[in-house]
């Protein structure tokens, strides 16, 4: 098996080639352990028909490693210890009963202390994503300032910001202007999330993906290619 690499609409796509018996017509995909994809080919095809057939299947692809990585990762339990992410770092839950008004989130830079009233999973999980909702409104909006700076076609524009936990989108914009960001975010490093604000405030001029969105975006963030991989890469394990 040799690491191939090939670039595709969605960006580079990493990938390993191996052949099966039993795989004889169609290709079929999986993970390796560490979250690669892995290519299983009928044999008489070619390294190029592999390719083309990558490249002409780029989103169900893209949908695949989503979805396999969501079940590799496993779900999160919200329990005493388990870790949990914030602005790229990975934090231990530190679980406890709260007394009188004491409930909430207190994260010190080493550990995220949640306590509440009755311990549980679910109370656990409900404390977190409120703490979370919090800091990403502080956290987006600061950002969506910094950046609107450099950004000369936001000026004199109502910009609405509003949060939402989605499932698969990082951000969307509405043609009235309103941009609407995961809270999910919030768990990855400032970069990653710089980069969604840039994506999604471009769009406030350009609503496709054209010639004129990218050039506006690479004007932005020359590094929005580097920063899309990443959260195509890691994105998953922040979605819970
Ligand atoms: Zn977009």
């Amino acid at each position: 098996m040799s690491r191939e690499i090939i670039n595709t609409a969605e960006g580079r796509l990493e990938y390993t080639i191996t052949h099966r018996p039993r795989v004889t017509r169609r290709l079929h995909m999986e993970l390796d352990k560490s979250g690669g994809l892995v290519v299983v080919a009928p044999r008489h095809w070619t390294k190029a028909h592999v390719e083309a057939t990558l490249v002409d299947n780029t989103a169900r692809v893209e949908r695949f490693m989503l979805k396999a990585r969501e079940r590799q990762q496993g779900e999160l339990r919200f329990v005493n210890g388990e870790l949990h992410f914030y602005l790229g770092g990975k934090y231990p839950l530190v679980t406890g009963a709260a007394t009188g008004c004491k409930s909430g989130v207190i994260f010190d830079r080493r550990e995220l202390c949640v306590m509440v009233r009755q311990p549980g999973p679910a109370a656990i999980r409900a404390a977190l994503l409120k703490w979370y909702r919090r800091q990403a409104a502080e956290i987006f909006s600061e950002r969506m300032r910094v950046i609107s700076r450099k950004a000369a076609w936001t000026r004199n524009r109502q910009v609405q910001l509003q949060l939402r936990t989605m499932k698969r989108t990082w951000g969307n914009c509405s043609a009235k202007g309103v941009i609407k960001l995961n809270t999910h975010l919030v768990k990855a490093p400032m970069p990653v999330i710089d980069s969604v604000i840039a994506h999604e405030l471009c769009h406030l001029e350009e609503m496709n993906h054209g010639r004129a969105f990218y050039a506006l975006l690479q004007g932005l963030n020359p590094h929005w290619r580097r920063d899309r991989a990443r959260l195509r890469l890691e994105g998953h394990v922040y979605l819970q």
